[in-house]
């Protein structure tokens, strides 16, 4: 019960094989998702005869899932490092939610400058595209950036307001150094948010040692289910303007004429919240937060069992960086097979599940790939003609605690 595949819910299934033994099923698909932890499915059975309505009713249950939705505020805060004083826990759905929920939140003017980067997933991309002007970082072919591409956007005129990075990227599992990037932006009194999607659930965190302002990530990749993330923001941030949703639970007083607001957290909190989701982020935030050590060592051995297994199969091309401290996350093109035809097949005959296609990163593929404008423009024409006859892509492997190094081997013998 102590193996890391046995702390999860579902790490060890088997699927049905027609006309043959079931065969383990071999998830190598975490950057999209994690099945729950066993401590996750623990804290939800013990709540569910409990939960009420946070905020509202006067009974002992109402005032039970008050009190653990308010320390499930304080659980994060601690997870990621961020001081409660001058830091306020919101709990939106997901990582896209926080982040438009952020942008909205801003109050940013058609003028007010965001620098962004290519590697970004489009949740830390499309929602700064629709309230600002976008300051973009490009990336080498090798989908990385250097600190001073940073610093020199941030130094263009006019002045950014916000520096949206992504903590790691979910395509190549590279880490830009954030603590030099946000240090550069702090000096120059820019607002650093972090997607902390990737990041949060496989390195620890210390916003204020590493200066973040803001970080948003999601229960589901984390071994909590959907339906609940996290955004951390400065108090400060929110403190004017209108909520992103409006609704009960968000006013002091309502009448035709005017709505008073009310204060920072409850103004972001319209509608009934998802309490039990945010029990079940907090308990994986809790048990991650006991199992960092022996977790990172057995994180570098999978990096080096996936950089050992796909340099071994002939055709083969990495994209992305394949030396440096990454999270175990590999992109890759086999020649000659579409990069659906290698997933489809290493789910039918092999049992591995892995992910293809662009994985909301379009931008990042476009340059790892090397495709030409010309590419991207065909791209375009037939995704606005509903036609899929030269999409671009690539395959991802992605692990999580509950990856065994034979699993990478038996991605290395399928392929
Ligand atoms: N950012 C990154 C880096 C991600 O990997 C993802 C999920 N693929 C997201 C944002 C969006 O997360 P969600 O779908 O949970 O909103």
């Amino acid at each position: 019960t102590t193996s890391p595949r046995n702390r999860l819910v579902g790490g060890d299934l088997h699927i049905p094989v027609a006309g043959g033994l079931p065969r383990r099923y071999v998830d190598l698909d975490a950057a999209a998702t994690t099945p729950a932890s066993r401590a996750v499915l623990d804290a939800v059975q013990d709540f569910l005869p409990w939960y009420s309505s946070v905020h509202r009713g006067a009974g002992a249950k109402s005032q039970y899932s008050s009190a653990r939705y308010e320390q499930a505020r304080e659980t994060v805060a601690r997870f990621v490092g961020a001081d409660p004083l001058t830091h306020v826990v919101l709990f939106p759905r997901n990582t896209t939610e926080a982040l438009n929920l952020l942008a909205f939140r801003l109050r940013l003017g058609r003028d007010d400058v965001v620098v962004t980067t290519a590697v970004e997933h489009h949740a830390n991309l499309l929602p700064w595209r629709r309230h600002a002007r976008l300051r973009v970082v490009d990336v080498g072919q090798e989908g990385t950036f250097d600190v001073a591409d940073v610093v020199a956007a941030l130094d263009e005129h006019p002045a950014p307001r916000v520096l949206a990075v992504s903590g790691a990227s979910n395509v190549t599992g590279w880490l830009p150094d954030l603590g030099a990037i946000a240090a550069a932006a702090r000096e120059r009194g820019v607002l650093v948010v972090v997607d902390g999607a990737q990041l949060v659930p496989h390195r620890r965190v210390d916003m204020a040692a590493t200066g973040i302002d803001v970080l948003a990530f999601s229960g589901h990749k984390m071994h909590a289910p959907f339906g609940a993330g996290a955004l951390v923001v400065p108090r400060r941030v929110l403190a004017d303007g209108e909520p992103f949703l409006v609704g009960g639970g968000a006013v002091k007083a309502v009448s035709f004429d005017e709505v008073i607001w009310a204060d920072v957290p409850d103004r972001d909190d319209a509608g009934s919240p998802n309490v039990v989701g945010v029990v079940a982020l907090a308990a994986a935030a809790e048990e991650l937060r006991r199992s960092w050590t022996e977790r990172l060592d057995d994180e570098a051995a999978l990096v080096r069992a996936l950089d050992h297994e796909l340099a071994t199969v002939p055709g083969l091309r990495r994209l992305g960086p394949v030396s440096g401290d990454r999270l175990p996350v590999a992109a890759f093109v086999l020649d000659g097979t579409p990069h659906a035809v290698v997933a489809a097949r290493l789910a039918d005959e092999y049992g591995i599940g892995v992910r293809n296609g662009c994985f909301c990163a379009h931008p990042y593929l476009t340059r790892l790939l090397g495709l030409s404008d010309e590419e991207v423009r065909r791209f375009h024409d037939e995704a606005r003609a509903n036609r899929r006859d030269h999409l671009p892509g690539a395959v991802r492997v992605s692990c999580d605690q509950s990856t065994a190094p034979a699993d990478i081997q038996a991605l290395g013998r399928a392929l």
